[in-house]
C-alpha cells in the first residue's frame, strides 16, 4: 500500500497542500464500484473502490470554511451511479458534512468533502484482497480526539519517551496481572474457610445474586474510562467477606471485525459476523457494568474497523485487567459446530485448523484495512520479544473458566482452551482469550446466534467465566 504520513499532513497545516501518490502503469480508466462510508466517533472512514489502480492527488484546504478536502482522481468519468455514491454522506456522521463531485476535466473528476471540524486525516490505497478490488481509503481522525481512551493513545504516540513509558506501563501490567492471580487465589480459600467455619454456604450480598440487580457502583460511562484503574471502589464495612480487593476491574470486550470487514458470513442467512459480535459484545458491557467490581469497556460501539495492533493499545491504555475479543467461527464443512476458546501461541505446535483460523483472524487487517506506520510496527516487535508466558498462563486458566461456563449454553466444538497466534491477543501484560461463540457457518447455530435469547446467553457465559475468572461471586443471566 501507498500511505502518506498521517504526521506530515498535520505539519505543514498552512493553506493548500498537495500530495501526489504513486503513478500507476496503467492508464485504464477506471469504473468507481463503490464508495462506502463508515462514521464513528473514533474516526470516519471513506473508502473508494475501483475496479483498476488509479491516480490521484489530495490537498485539505485549512483556511476555509468549512475545513475541505479536494481529491482530484485521474481516468475517472463522473457519472450519475458516482453522484449518488458520493451523495450519500450520513447526516449523522460526526466529521463529514458532504461530498460532492464535479468533472473537472476530461479525464479528471474532482471530489470536495467538507468536514464540521478540524480533522488529521490518513489517505492511502490499498491492492486488491479478498472479496475487495482496489481502494482508495480516506480515515479521518478528529484533530482532538473525543474518545478519551484514544486521546490517552494519541497523546502517549506523541510523547518524545513513548517507548521507555510502553515499557513501564507493561510492567506495571503484569504486576497488575500478578496481583489479580493472588487476589482470586486467596478469594476462593477465603470462601472456602469461611464456609468450613460457619458451616454454611458463603453469604452472599444479595445485589450479587440473581439476574439484573442494579449495583450501586455500575460505573461506565465512556468518559471517565481514561484512568479507570485509579477508580477505587470502597467497600461497605458490612460486607462479610473479600476484604482484601478494592480495586475495580476493567474488562475490554473486542467485537471481532466491522467496517470494511464484515467477518465470516453465513450460509443460510448471510449472517455477517460484525453484527452478530457487536451485539454480543454489548450485551456482556451492559451486564458487567451492572456488576458491583466490574467496568467493562468496549474496542469499538458501532459498525467501524478498528485495526488489530488498536484493539491491543486500547485495552492497554484502559488499564485492562482482562481482555476478550468476541467472534463467530467459520468453517468449511457445515457440520462443525460449538464454542471454542482461544489463548495466544507465539510458538510451538498448533493445529492446521488453529493455524487457518488465526491467519484467516489475522487477515482482518487486510480486509478491513489499515494504514502502517513504521512506528506501528516497531513498537509491535518490542511488545512481541516480551515474554508472554505469565499472560498466556493465566489466559488459559481464565479461558478455561469461561468454556465450562459456555459449555451449560452450548455444545463445545473442543472442550479444552485451544492456542493459536492472534494478533488481537498480544498484550504480554493482560490476560488475552479469543472467544468463537458458534458457527456462523453451521445453519442451525447461524439461526441461533441471529437470536436475542441465544446472544444473551452467550453474553452472560462469558461473564460468568469472568466473574469466576476473579474470584468474584454473582451471576449474570
Ligand atoms: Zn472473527
Amino acid at each position: 500500500m501507498t500511505g502518506v504520513n498521517r504526521r506530515d499532513v498535520v505539519m505543514g497545516t498552512a493553506g493548500f497542500l498537495i500530495f501526489s501518490l504513486l503513478p500507476v502503469s496503467k492508464a485504464q480508466a477506471a469504473q468507481l464500484l463503490d464508495v462506502r462510508m463508515w462514521p464513528a466517533p473514533e474516526y470516519t472512514r471513506i473508502t473508494l473502490e475501483h475496479d483498476v489502480p488509479m491516480r490521484f492527488k489530495y490537498s485539505v484546504i485549512r483556511n476555509g470554511n468549512p475545513i475541505r478536502m479536494v481529491v482530484d482522481v485521474e481516468g475517472l468519468k463522473l457519472t450519475d451511479k458516482l453522484k449518488q455514491l458520493v451523495a450519500k454522506t450520513q447526516p449523522n456522521d460526526p466529521y463529514v458534512s458532504g461530498i460532492t463531485a464535479s468533472q473537472l476535466n476530461s479525464k479528471t473528476v474532482r471530489l470536495v468533502i467538507s468536514f464540521k471540524t478540524e480533522i488529521d486525516p490518513q489517505v492511502f490505497s490499498l491492492k486488491p484482497f479478498g472479496e475487495y478490488k482496489y481502494r482508495l481509503v480516506f480515515d479521518i481522525y478528529p484533530a482532538v480526539q473525543k474518545d478519551p481512551i484514544m486521546a490517552l493513545i494519541q497523546k502517549e504516540e506523541s510523547e518524545p519517551d513513548a517507548i521507555e513509558k510502553l515499557l513501564a506501563q507493561v510492567a506495571e501490567g503484569q504486576q497488575r496481572m500478578e496481583e489479580n492471580r493472588l487476589e482470586a487465589e486467596h478469594d476462593s480459600i477465603g470462601e472456602l474457610i469461611a464456609g468450613i467455619s460457619s458451616g454454611t454456604v458463603v453469604p452472599m450480598k444479595p445485589e450479587d445474586v440473581g439476574p439484573s440487580k442494579p449495583a450501586p457502583k455500575a460505573p461506565a460511562s465512556k468518559k471517565d474510562s481514561g484512568k479507570p484503574a485509579t477508580t477505587v471502589t470502597k467497600k461497605k464495612p458490612s460486607t462479610p467477606k473479600r476484604t482484601v480487593r478494592e480495586r475495580v476491574l476493567v474488562v475490554m470486550i473486542d467485537p471481532g471485525h466491522g467496517g470494511e470487514d464484515p467477518g465470516a458470513v453465513g450460509r443460510r442467512y448471510r449472517t455477517h459476523e460484525k453484527t452478530v459480535v457487536l451485539s454480543i459484545a454489548k450485551i456482556l458491557a451492559a451486564e458487567l457494568n451492572r456488576t458491583r467490581g466490574f467496568k467493562a469497556l468496549l474496542t469499538r460501539d458501532r459498525d467501524y474497523f478498528v485495526p488489530l495492533n488498536r484493539r491491543v493499545q486500547k485495552a492497554r491504555a484502559a488499564k485492562a485487567d482482562f481482555f476478550v475479543s468476541i467472534h463467530a467461527d467459520a468453517w468449511i464443512k457445515a457440520s462443525a459446530r460449538g464454542s471454542s476458546i482461544f489463548a495466544l501461541n507465539t510458538r510451538g505446535r498448533v493445529s492446521s485448523q488453529n493455524r487457518w483460523l488465526a491467519k484467516n483472524q489475522n487477515n482482518a487487517d487486510l480486509i478491513g484495512g489499515v494504514n502502517v506506520t513504521t512506528k506501528d510496527k516497531r513498537i509491535a516487535k518490542i511488545l512481541l520479544d516480551m515474554s508472554f508466558s505469565a499472560q498466556v498462563s493465566d489466559s488459559l486458566v481464565y479461558g478455561k473458566k469461561i468454556l465450562t461456563e459456555l459449555s451449560k449454553i452450548n455444545k463445545l466444538h473442543k472442550s479444552h482452551v485451544e492456542q493459536a497466534n492472534f494478533a488481537v491477543l498480544k498484550a504480554p501484560d493482560i490476560p488475552s482469550v479469543l472467544v468463537e461463540t458458534a458457527f456462523l457457518s453451521n445453519p442451525e447455530e447461524e439461526r441461533k446466534l441471529r437470536t436475542r435469547t441465544f446472544q444473551r446467553k452467550l453474553a452472560c457465559a462469558i461473564g460468568n467465566g469472568i466473574l469466576k475468572s476473579f474470584g468474584r461471586t454473582g451471576t449474570l443471566g
